[in-house]
C-alpha cells in the first residue's frame, strides 16, 4: 500500500469511478500530504481561487515519471511545492485542509490518464473500503546533527603490521611492489631478505597519507604505499 499519508489514517469514501473518482483520505497520526510518486509538479494551487468552495479547492498535480498518470491530492489547507518542480516519493507537498467542495478536512486522491480516472484503490493498494489503514510510511529519519565518522586511520599515528604486506609504488595494486633495496633501511630490517618488498607481521608503520580505492585502504608510509585494509579485514592495528 501506498498512501499519502504518514502513519494511520482512514478511508472515509470509497473510489466509484465516475460517480466519485478518488478516495476520500483523512489523515490520523498527521495531516501532512506526501507524494506517492516520484514525478513533477504540473499544477498547484486554486482550481477556482475565485470561488474557494470550488472543486478541489487548493490542489496539487504531479505526473508521474516516465508516464501518462497525473497524481492529484485535493482540498489542501497548504500547499508547499511549486510548478516544475521534481518531487521524490515521500516528499511533502502540502498539508490536508478542507477548501473546495468539501465538507471537512480530507484528501480526494485521484489518479488520471489523460483526464480519465483510473482506479486509485488499485494503483495504490489502499483498499476501497471504509476504514483505518497504515501503509508502514513514518516519514524521514529526524533530521540533526549527523556525527562526523571516525576515520579508521590517522595520519601521523603509528600501526602495526598484522599480516605480510607487500610495498608498493603508489597506492594500488596496479603499482609494482618495490625491491627490497629501495625501502628505507628501518624498512629493510622488518622486511623478508628476498627481493621484494614484503613487510613482516608485527612490524610499526608510521601513516603519512591516506587513500581510499574501492573496497581498499592504502597508506603511504616512509618506505612507499601498503594496503591497510581491505573490505571488513584490517591489515594493520
Ligand atoms: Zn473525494
Amino acid at each position: 500500500m501506498n498512501a499519502p499519508y504518514m502513519g494511520k489514517f482512514s478511508v472515509s469514501q470509497t473510489y466509484q469511478g465516475a460517480k466519485h473518482d478518488g478516495l476520500d483520505l483523512v489523515g490520523i497520526d498527521s495531516k501532512e500530504i506526501h507524494s506517492t510518486v516520484n514525478g513533477k509538479v504540473v499544477f498547484a494551487g486554486w482550481e477556482n481561487e475565485k470561488d474557494p468552495k470550488q472543486g478541489f479547492g487548493k490542489y496539487v498535480k504531479i505526473m508521474k515519471d516516465g508516464t501518462d498518470e497525473g497524481y492529484y491530492f485535493g482540498h489542501l489547507s497548504e500547499i508547499k511545492v511549486g510548478v516544475g518542480d521534481h518531487v521524490k516519493m515521500t516528499q511533502v507537498i502540502g498539508i490536508q485542509g478542507s477548501t473546495g467542495k468539501s465538507t471537512g478536512p480530507h484528501c480526494h486522491y485521484c489518479v488520471r490518464v489523460n483526464g480519465k480516472y483510473q482506479d486509485v484503490s488499485k494503483i495504490s493498494g489502499i483498499p476501497n473500503k471504509p476504514g483505518v489503514y497504515d501503509d508502514g510510511y513514518r516519514g524521514p529519519v529526524a533530521s540533526g546533527p549527523t556525527p562526523e565518522p571516525k576515520p579508521e586511520f590517522t595520519v601521523g599515528k603509528v600501526y602495526e603490521t598484522k599480516v605480510d604486506l607487500n610495498v608498493r609504488t603508489g597506492p594500488g595494486t596496479e603499482y609494482p611492489v618495490k625491491k627490497r633495496t629501495e625501502l628505507t633501511s628501518d624498512g629493510q630490517k622488518h622486511a623478508y631478505t628476498q627481493e621484494a618488498a614484503v613487510l613482516k607481521p608485527g612490524t610499526e608503520v608510521r601513516c603519512i597519507e591516506l587513500v581510499e580505492k574501492g573496497d581498499r585502504i592504502w597508506i603511504r608510509i616512509p618506505s612507499g604505499w601498503i594496503c591497510s585494509r581491505e573490505k571488513d579485514t584490517k591489515y594493520i592495528a
